[in-house]
Parts: structure tokens; C-alpha cells; sequence
């Protein structure tokens, strides 16, 4: 399986990294050993002195699919869930100056821890409105909703597959809302969907 990171998909949060809002989905991939093993912690990597929380909205697909159309987008997907995009901001800042890719800021091990628990899109209500949130130690830090996403979950849909093939299993991140921030060892991290809890992780 693959992950694909959105970029830039809440106007706020491009705002707050000083880029420009997209005209177009930006998106990159991390590989399978970005998962965080159950239960696992995270351990700050050594090379970074500044890794960032990326609270977002993460979108299972369930069906083989290349070149969907929008209109098509919601049958390749059922369950929605919630992840964290650890970026190592100090070396993606390094790399963004020199034009160069962002896999070492974003793509390594344990990189992209996803909640245990997923929910069917049977479940929402409005998958285009719907409400979640980010608590470092119990005081929330990050709060989104679908509904500001600059491209919703159908386009991005179709918009990777024109370039990628989709597989089941695969994972799409659809953006962070604003309020990215450090973390700490010791910290803990809760991520909530529609105020149910989905993802804790701590930071050692
Ligand atoms: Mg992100």
C-alpha cells in the first residue's frame, strides 16, 4: 500500500506556512513503513530539532481505480479515519529553499501514524461537513472541518488517480487545517473525529 499527503488544501494553514493558496491539489507520497505499529510511541528522529503535528482527515480507498472522475470518486472509498503528518519542519524548510523533493522532511519511519479506528462513510452524515480536532496533552491545538477544503475528498480522488493508480488499501491525507506545531518527548496526542476520540499517540 501507498499513502498520499494533500498539501495546502486549508487556505488557514497555507496562509500560516506563507504559501500561496493552490490553484491545483498538491500532493506527495510516503511509503508503508510511515505507518506507526499499534500501540508504538513516536520517537523524535534524531536528525530533526523541529518535528510539526499535521492533524487530518485520512480516506481509505477500497477499490482499484486509475482515472476515476469526480462523479465516480465516492465509490472507490468507505471509511474515513484520522492521521498525523509528522514533518521534520527544520528540513522540509531546508529543502523547500534549495528546490528540492520533501521525502526526508515527510517520508520517514513513522511519519504517518493513522488512528486505530476508522469510521464507514455509511456513518456521516456530510462527509463535506464534518468537524475534527487535534489535543496535545488535553488542550486542542488544531480544529478543522471538511467543509473548508479547498479541493473536497471526490476531487482529490479523481485528481491523484489521473497521475497514480489507486489500489485497496491505499491511504489519502487530506490536508491540515492551521495550528501545526512542535512536539515535545513526553508529549501525548489525541486526534477526534465528530468529538470521538480515533488516534493517541505519545511522543518519546
Ligand atoms: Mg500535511
Amino acid at each position: 500500500m501507498k499513502i498520499i499527503c494533500i498539501g495546502r488544501n486549508y487556505a488557514d494553514h497555507a496562509k500560516e506556512m506563507n504559501s500561496p493558496t493552490p490553484t491545483e491539489p498538491v500532493f506527495f507520497m510516503k511509503p508503508d513503513t510511515a505507518l506507526l505499529p499499534k500501540r508504538n510511541p513516536v520517537y523524535i528522529p534524531e536528525f530533526t530539532n523541529d518535528l510539526h503535528f499535521e492533524c487530518e482527515i485520512v480516506v481509505r480507498i477500497n477499490r482499484l481505480g486509475k482515472n476515476i472522475s469526480e462523479k465516480f470518486a465516492h465509490r472507490y472509498y468507505d471509511e474515513i479515519g484520522v492521521g498525523i503528518d509528522f514533518t521534520a519542519r527544520d528540513i522540509q524548510q531546508k529543502c523547500k529553499e534549495k528546490g528540492l523533493p520533501w521525502e526526508k522532511a515527510k517520508a520517514f519511519d513513522h511519519s504517518a501514524p493513522v488512528g486505530e479506528k476508522f469510521i464507514p462513510i455509511s456513518q456521516i452524515e456530510d462527509l463535506n461537513n464534518l468537524e475534527f480536532h487535534l489535543e496535545k496533552n488535553g488542550e486542542i491545538v488544531q480544529k478543522g472541518n471538511t467543509k473548508d477544503m479547498i479541493f473536497t475528498i471526490d476531487q482529490l480522488v479523481a485528481y491523484v488517480s489521473k497521475y497514480v493508480t489507486l489500489k485497496i488499501g491505499d491511504l489519502i491525507f487530506t490536508g491540515t487545517p492551521a495550528g501545526v506545531g512542535p512536539v515535545k518527548i513526553g508529549d501525548q496526542l489525541t486526534a477526534f473525529v465528530n468529538n470521538e476520540q480515533l488516534l493517541k499517540i505519545d511522543i518519546k
